[in-house]
């Protein structure tokens, strides 16, 4: 983060952990390759299975139950390509879910949550075996009802995959509790590396490999592990302090509370202590994003999207929220290293665009 800047786009990238930037430097100096019998190759396995075992005990799964991976994208891709019936997805669910083949969208109620209802008449047909929903959203932060998909999956006799890229270090996760055959999630959201993420699978599910080639990863994705990556990964996670979530957590409601939380969409569900989608409306999301940009302050229009150009959110679309509102809403998403000066910043830069906004006459009620 450049000086004085406020970097409030924790769920886009989260900036790089001290002991994560250690772990990579660390790493760098591992010679050799973790499949080696020699001594430099046995050291970067043992890099390797610590990581492993990092990732596999902050989920509550077995080692082997972990496969690294680039990203979350491509631990999204596995997972949805491991079944060949009728894929079931959330409409809210990122697009590397969506996406990684065909499927059949979901509906959301107007808070974001997946209709339980809808997932259930459609399991009955029985031509289901995948469901896909995750943990929580990354535009809005609404929390999604896993654990009764999974019951519902289950009874059916489809396998659910949960996206929980948003979750770790966020709220408590574990694969038991959510009920989960595969869990995916990424590095850089909780301030590792950009690059390396992980499908984590349930012990006694079975995995085929997208990637073939050498044996890594107990022959389910070949190629050599990221292994400056994966050892950057586990010290992220492990530099997660205990009282981390809950602090973030105050921070959000202090932010709430300045801006009016009538605004906040999804404001009425379960959400994630990072997350807030704020509607201004009167003023395209971009057109914000650029005003606080020049105030020092990044935050992003719904999801942060690669093309560079903002496209209408497919998330609050399909909340059925108001043109306006889909077209006017910004995230500001809070991390590890946001203080309340960030959000105070925020809230005062946030406050003297709606009046701006106000001003001109151009708001429409909420
Ligand atoms: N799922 C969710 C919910 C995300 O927010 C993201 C990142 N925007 C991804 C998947 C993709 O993760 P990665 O960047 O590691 O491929």
């Amino acid at each position: 983060m450049g000086p004085g800047r406020t970097y409030l786009d924790h769920n886009a990238s989260s900036p790089l952990r001290p002991a994560a930037k250690t772990a990579i430097l660390a790493a760098a100096d591992l010679d050799g390759n973790p499949t080696s019998i020699h001594a430099e190759g046995r050291a970067c396995r043992r890099c390797l299975e610590r990581g492993r075992q990092v990732v596999a005990s902050a989920v509550g799964a077995e080692p082997d139950g972990v496969i690294f991976t680039s990203g979350a994208t491509e631990a999204n891709d596995l997972a949805c390509n491991q079944t060949r019936g009728t894929m079931l997805a959330s409409a809210v669910e990122h697009p590397s879910v969506l996406e990684a083949r065909g499927c059949e969208r979901l509906p959301v109620d107007p808070s974001g949550r997946l209709d339980l209802a809808a997932l259930e008449r459609r399991l009955r047909s029985g031509d289901v075996d995948l469901v896909a929903l995750m943990a929580a959203n990354n535009e809005t932060g609404v929390v999604q009802p896993v654990a009764e998909a999974a019951r519902l999956a289950r009874r059916h006799g489809a396998v659910l995959h949960v996206d929980a890229v948003q979750v770790l270090g966020r709220m408590p996760l574990s694969l038991a509790a959510l009920g989960a055959d595969t869990i995916a999630l990424s590095a850089h959201k909780i301030g590792g590396p950009k690059g390396v993420g992980a499908l984590v699978h349930a012990s006694g599910v079975a995995v085929r490999a997208r990637l073939r080639g050498g044996g890594q990863e107990h022959r389910l994705r070949a190629g050599t592990e990221n292994l400056i990556g994966i050892a950057s990964f586990a010290a992220a996670i492990e530099a997660i302090a205990a009282d981390e979530a809950p602090r973030i957590d105050a921070l959000r409601r202090r932010l709430e509370a300045a801006v009016d939380v009538g605004i906040v969409v999804g404001g009425g569900a379960a959400r994630l202590c990072s997350t807030v989608a704020l509607a201004l409306p009167g003023m395209d999301a971009a057109s914000q994003v650029m005003a606080l940009d020049l105030d020092g302050i990044a935050v992003s229009a719904g999801a942060a999207c690669s093309s560079g150009k903002v496209e209408r959110s497919h998330v609050l679309s399909a909340m059925g929220l108001p043109d306006e509102i889909v077209r006017s809403t910004i995230r500001v998403s809070l991390g590890w290293n946001t203080t309340e000066a960030d959000v105070d910043r925020f809230v005062a830069a946030w406050l003297r665009l709606r009046r701006r906004v106000r001003s001109a006459g151009r708001a429409v009620s909420v």
